[in-house]
């Protein structure tokens, strides 16, 4: 992107949020216009702000009819929902868990807590997330059907699940994910932490492999200050989801017996309370996100600059906006003249495994991740009152 380029890109930028010229425009900022005061006031007087109280049941419960999922359990974040998630799909010690190497570090972070390895295998270009066929090629290659699962005919390790993200907002190619991993008897957990309110066909993200994550951290679309929540339309797995991260406290009036080691992992009431206002107004930040897309793909398309767009079949929430820069250079030069003009820009994550603690796990040729990690930058994307 050249000089004029990036100075009409400033210019519009803070246009879109009306700021003026020395004022800090942030990548992502919270947004409370809601019953937010009204819900976290009810918590402190009734004192109830909490392990108990009404408004975790209340969550849950609006959550699930929002996105059509059976069941929720609302947690303190969402990288404590992914460790759960992967210990209720089945993720043991010693196991390995197929996942992709562009992404956030608690991704694969959730994978080592279980003290299960992650394999990194390559992205698609169009969604950025987990590929279908590059999961695939690793499963023909390397993997074989015991009875008791898919095992690595390699490694000798049980491969027990696989964790896509959906980057941004964006949908994996998530039907296809899942059938391939049926055909290997690999349960999917998807890590929909950026992605309420994104869609693949008719059926919201995070609802289509045996178990979702959602994350309220203040930087998401919605948040409850700190928060998480774990999805499923299996009944069984999202009660012992409850179970597990309630400390495994077998239901008694007064006597405290724990039969397993569980977590304290129950989101509190008062971050609750800010979630089901946010959640109120989640259509209205939908609405927002799709218009500041839309004038950003007006006015990109002009200066020939690719934004990336949702894919065929899928809706993105357009949580963080996207760019897609020629090359590494002008990727760096891009991000040192927007900060510096105190317009928040960031580059996306480091790849996983140029990371110290994840250098020797296995990789694919991680062409496409590469690819994108020298291009795709992030450009401010805060709802704004429509
Ligand atoms: C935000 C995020 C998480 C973790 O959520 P926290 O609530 O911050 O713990 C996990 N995975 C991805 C991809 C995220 O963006």
């Amino acid at each position: 992107m050249n000089e004029i380029k990036i100075k009409e890109t400033i210019k519009f930028i803070r246009h879109i949020y009306s700021s003026g010229n020395n004022e800090f425009i942030p990548l992502h900022s919270p947004k409370f216009f809601g019953n937010e005061k009204k819900y976290l006031n009810d918590c402190i007087d009734s004192t109830y702000v909490s392990s108990v109280g009404k408004y975790v049941d209340l969550f849950e419960e609006k959550i699930s009819s929002k996105i059509n999922s059976k069941k929720s359990v609302a947690v303190v974040n969402g990288t404590a929902a992914l460790q759960v998630a992967l210990r209720l799909a089945g993720v043991k010690k010693g196991d390995e868990v197929i996942t992709q190497a562009l992404t956030f570090v608690a991704t694969t972070n959730s994978i080592i807590y279980n003290d299960a390895e992650p394999i990194f295998l390559d992205v698609d270009l169009d969604t950025m997330g987990l590929s279908p066929k590059s999961v695939s090629n690793f499963l023909e290659e390397y993997a074989e059907i015991r009875d008791d699962g898919c095992y690595n005919k390699i490694s000798g390790k049980k491969i027990s699940a696989c964790l896509p993200m959906h980057t941004f907002g964006f949908p994996v190619h998530i039907d296809k994910l899942i059938s391939v991993c049926n055909k290997w008897k690999i349960p999917v957990v998807e890590d929909a932490a950026e992605s309420l309110g994104s869609y693949h066909k008719d059926k919201h993200v995070g609802t289509l492999g045996k178990l979702g994550v959602f994350s309220f951290n203040g930087n998401k679309i919605l948040t409850s200050g700190g928060g998480g929540v774990i999805v499923s339309n299996d009944s069984d797995l999202a009660n012992e989801g409850k179970f597990l991260t309630t400390t495994a406290k077998d239901p008694h009036s007064y006597e405290y017996y724990h039969s397993k080691v569980g977590y304290n992992y129950r989101m509190p009431n008062i971050n609750a309370a800010l979630a089901c206002a946010q959640l109120e107004n989640l259509d209205l930040f939908l609405k927002s996100k799709r218009k500041i897309a839309k004038l950003y793909i007006d006015f990109f398309d002009s200066l020939n600059i690719n934004f990336r767009k949702e894919v065929h079949n899928t809706k993105s929430n357009y949580w963080l906006m996207a760019l897609e820069l020629e090359d590494l250079k002008a990727r760096d030069y891009f991000l040192k003249k927007t900060n510096e003009n105190k317009i928040m820009t960031r580059p996306v994550w480091q790849l996983m495994f140029n990371l110290p603690m994840f250098k020797t796990y296995f990789k694919d040729s991680q062409k496409n991740a590469i690819y994108l990690s020298e291009r795709i930058v992030n450009i401010p994307s805060s709802s704004i009152l429509i």
